[in-house]
């Protein structure tokens, strides 16, 4: 038999999450983001679920576009990170991808190509994210210099990235929204600003296109929130089953390090899945799984193809019971707030030898209990 983990994935939660972030934004166009192997959940599927309910895609390399392009997609897309070098133009211009220019040397190479006939350009500006842009007292020549290339096409569009869009109070988004105003009164064009955290944040910034990632998936990028509070679906479920039951005793050890040691006699369930399947490996012991209708929790380190489960709140269950790491009733920013990582790893952190199905899971047991766990682990 196989190894027992899986991805179920809804494709009907990922059209709800569309359809209820698209509300938020009016008239905006609404962009995918889908990087990263779509945050984990498989690029392909995903991007052709989604072509025709989004005005676009974004990826992050050329790579990752060709993926789209080969499996169908006609919709544009975007390379967030631009071209990395000037060969690249060419095969930008032959799949149609819409390229992001932040660095001078990316304007240089475009200024060098004489046998393209059109492409898309977008300007990222830096406006206080630190990683990315021209400064936007910067913009001026090479907003000049797009304009001189015969095959940009018209009009130009502009980009800029929050920092900290999933805190809705810190001081760095009034000064990004400000000094993107100031772009938007300079320059005409079409403009995007709002991330996920945006979208939920500061809608009224939507202006002509917002690109989602995370919330896409049905995932709060906001700390002590769930998608459910945002009116989101989670698109993945995370399944594996038990394949040993130890009934350990009261002081026994549990996993590397001992990290775990037993306050009394109890029955131990050992999980296939660990971090080689993508679970967090800094998860505390107390992080919740679902068994059968029970809310359990992880104990000792988590190793890299199994994982350790107090069995006490069930103590009936037989190997091949299955688990839930997450999901429906079980969110995922649950988990994640259990360690060192944040909500977007936990996703994007999913290896491919977790089998990914796509089916609607089995719905998940006991949610009044679980969000009241998940409140009192969220505070
Ligand atoms: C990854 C990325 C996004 C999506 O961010 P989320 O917070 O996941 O919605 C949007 N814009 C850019 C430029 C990105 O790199």
């Amino acid at each position: 038999m196989s190894r027992p983990t899986v991805a179920f994935l809804s494709k009907k939660n990922l059209l709800h999450n569309v359809a209820a972030l698209r509300q938020r934004v009016a008239s905006a166009q609404f962009i995918a983001v889908v990087k990263a192997n779509a945050y984990g959940h498989g690029i392909r599927t995903v991007s052709r679920t989604l072509e025709g309910a989004v005005d676009g895609f974004a990826v992050a390399s050329i790579d990752e576009a060709l993926i789209l392009r080969r499996a169908g997609i006609q919709s544009p897309i975007i390379l967030l990170q631009g071209i990395y070098g000037p060969e690249e133009l060419q095969i930008a211009y032959e799949e149609r991808l819409e390229v992001v220019l932040h660095q001078p040397e990316q304007f240089y190479w475009l200024r060098k190509q004489h046998s393209l006939t059109s492409l898309s350009c977008w300007i990222k500006v830096n406006t206080g994210l630190g990683r990315l842009g021209l400064p936007l007292h910067g913009v001026a020549p090479f907003y000049d210099l797009l304009h001189e290339l015969p095959y940009v096409e018209h009009p130009i569009k502009f980009l800029s990235h929050f920092s900290c869009s999933q805190e809705k109070n810190h001081p760095l988004n009034r000064i990004q929204v400000d000094c993107f105003r100031d772009l938007m009164h300079t320059y005409p064009g079409k403009y995007s600003l709002c991330n996920s955290g945006g979208i939920l944040h500061f809608p009224e910034y939507a202006f002509d296109a917002v690109r989602s990632g995370i919330c896409l998936y049905g995932i709060s990028p906001v700390p002590g929130m769930t998608g459910q509070d945002w009116g989101l679906k989670p698109v993945m479920t995370l399944r594996s089953h038990l394949i040993a039951i130890q009934n350990a005793k009261r002081g026994d050890p549990i996993g590397y390090g001992g990290r775990f040691c037993c306050p009394e006699d109890m029955p131990v369930g050992i999980l296939a899945f660990g971090y080689g399947d993508g679970y967090p490996s800094t998860a505390r012991d107390g992080t919740p799984v679902l068994v059968r209708n029970h809310l359990c929790s992880l104990i000792g380190t988590v190793s890299m193809d199994m994982m350790a489960i107090d069995l006490r709140p069930c103590p009936d269950v037989n190997i091949g019971e299955p688990v839930t790491l997450w999901g429906p009733g079980l969110p995922v920013e649950t988990v994640m707030a259990h360690g060192e990582h944040h909500v977007w790893q936990g996703v994007t952190g999913i290896q491919n030898r977790v089998k990914f199905i796509w089916e609607e899971a089995p719905p998940a047991p006991m949610l009044s209990l679980v969000s009241a766990v998940t409140d009192a682990a969220l505070q």
